[in-house]
């Protein structure tokens, strides 16, 4: 049987040419077969799946119709899923299961979707390559000597792999679009606010969203109807009237303006990525988009920023783990402090542990005006940039990654290369804008992403573009011959 996408699953499935539970086994399949390759899974649900794929099967022979009704799909391991270990890529959670579903979650099982299991992560999202992960790095199916991205690096490459038709990610930094470049694949973070955080193991609060990681932007607006909404539990969830963002998918791009930022396309950007991502332009040009060049002159200031707030704002998330109500506890404790001490100690790792030392530094009494106070300011300044970018042009698009997909190790010595892996993508977190990667073309075999950037709420026209760009071009479809 051929590989199809989800959208062709789904019609496959609506027409009765196959059923959930053999679609189900299909994929279950691949991931036995396939993915100690790549090691993008941290737990599979067989039995789960097959359940629900059998009941998803008894509603379609009733003439129900669900937007994911009977179609395989993986959770990140940061989303709680009730009975299911959830892990978030840490020893602090190894035996962590949850006693309730992320929103999210509840959201796409209530659509029918079909879950195959958890997704291999960056400990807690904190990561550009998967390489902090508690259960190993995830290896990049076009090449598995170099990495698939992060934080979602697992979701990706299992995507990529098509070991599943989609799955999900969450972005506080460009955690979705890194790794979607990187791995050839569409994904997309929300408007803020957009998708519930209920449930999602928070990073840092202000940043996060969930979003879709699919193969072609039609499997991501399918996805996305599924997962946005309103949630009452999320305080910062936002209330909007529902939209169906497979509705817009096949305008076409007349007059559309795309803002090329200069700050975008200058030093650092390796010269292979620019020629492949300005082809790619070239092909929204000739689908009528007009090229708009414009600046966002605090771009230099995203990454500093970043660092400073995703910090502060996880070494208050992580204070919770402290040994006594959840997550690992050391052995023998003398007393209260050696508890807490010993468990932070043994469960988390080290990049998670620096996160929280700068982000305790940052908040700290003497430091809090210098450092995280200066850090929101600039962020407003970085959102200003990008409010009076969106007065001349309708989206902004650009590289997603100024590299290709680097090699295992080559960065794990030096976090600071490893943070500017996402230069272009930390802006659209701290203004809150949504993103969108796609895959826009190759240099050898490995994958190039595109990013598109939209004004608040604008996640139909970002799915639109991308839906026009491949309709054009065939760089989504493309599979690793080794996954093939
Ligand atoms: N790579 C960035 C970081 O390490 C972003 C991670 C993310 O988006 N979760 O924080």
């Amino acid at each position: 049987m051929t590989l199809d996408t989800l959208s062709g699953w789904a019609r496959r499935l609506q027409a009765g040419e196959i059923s959930s539970r053999e679609l189900t086994e299909l994929y279950l399949d691949r991931i036995e077969r396939l993915d100690p390759d790549i090691n993008s899974f941290v737990t599979v649900t067989r039995e789960q799946a097959l359940a629900a794929a059998d009941a998803a099967d008894q509603r379609l022979a009733r003439g129900e119709r669900a937007p994911l009704l009977g179609l395989p799909v993986a959770q990140k391991d940061i989303f709680c899923t009730r009975g299911v270990r959830t892990s978030c890529g840490s020893r602090m959670l190894d035996a962590f299961v949850a006693p309730y579903d992320a929103s999210v979650v509840e959201r796409m099982n209530a659509a029918g979707a079909v879950m195959l299991g958890k997704t291999n992560m960056d400990e807690f999202a904190m990561g550009s390559s998967n390489e902090t992960s508690h259960y190993g790095p995830v290896l990049n199916p076009w090449d598995p000597e170099r990495v698939p991205g992060g934080s979602s690096g697992g979701s990706a490459a299992a995507v990529a792999a098509r070991l599943v038709p989609a799955a999900t990610g969450t972005d506080t930094g460009g955690s979705i679009r890194q790794p979607a470049a990187f791995c050839g694949v569409t994904g997309l973070k929300p408007t803020y606010g957009r998708v519930s955080r209920y449930g999602m193991i928070a990073f840092a609060s202000s940043l996060d969203q969930g979003g879709p990681m699919a193969a072609s932007a039609e499997d991501c607006a399918l996805m996305l109807n599924a997962m946005a909404g309103f949630d009452s539990r999320d305080s910062t969830s936002l209330e909007r009237p529902d939209e169906d963002f497979t509705a817009g998918l096949d305008r076409d791009l007349k007059g559309l303006r795309i803002g090329l930022p200069r700050e975008y396309f200058g030093d650092g950007l390796h010269a292979d990525v620019r020629r492949a991502v300005q082809d790619a332009l070239a092909v929204l040009r000739e689908r009528g988009a007009e090229p708009v060049e414009i600046s966002l002159p605090n771009s230099d200031l995203s990454v500093p920023a970043y660092y400073v707030v995703a910090p502060a704002e996880c070494s208050s998330n992580l204070a919770r783990y402290d040994g006594v109500r959840f997550g690992h506890r050391c052995n023998d404790p003398r007393d209260l402090m050696d508890l807490y001490t010993r468990s932070r100690a043994e469960g988390f790792g080290a990049e998670v542990k620096r996160r929280i030392m700068i982000g305790t530094y940052v908040l700290s009494a003497g430091y809090y005006d210098a450092y995280y106070l200066k850090a929101q300011k600039v962020r407003r300044l970085i959102a200003e940039d990008f409010r009076r970018a969106f007065e001349q042009v309708d989206v902004i698009a650009g590289p997603t990654t100024p590299e290709l997909p680097f090699r295992l190790g080559e960065k794990s010595a030096d976090p600071v290369r490893m943070y500017l892996s996402d230069i272009y993508t930390i802006a659209a977190n701290l203004a809150g804008l949504p993103g969108l990667s796609m895959p826009a073309g190759t240099i050898g075999s490995l994958p190039v992403g595109l990013q598109l950037i939209g004004n608040y709420f604008d996640e139909g026209r970002l799915l639109n573009v991308a839906h026009q760009f491949q309709q054009e071009t065939g760089w989504h479809q493309r599979m690793p011959a080794a996954f093939a």
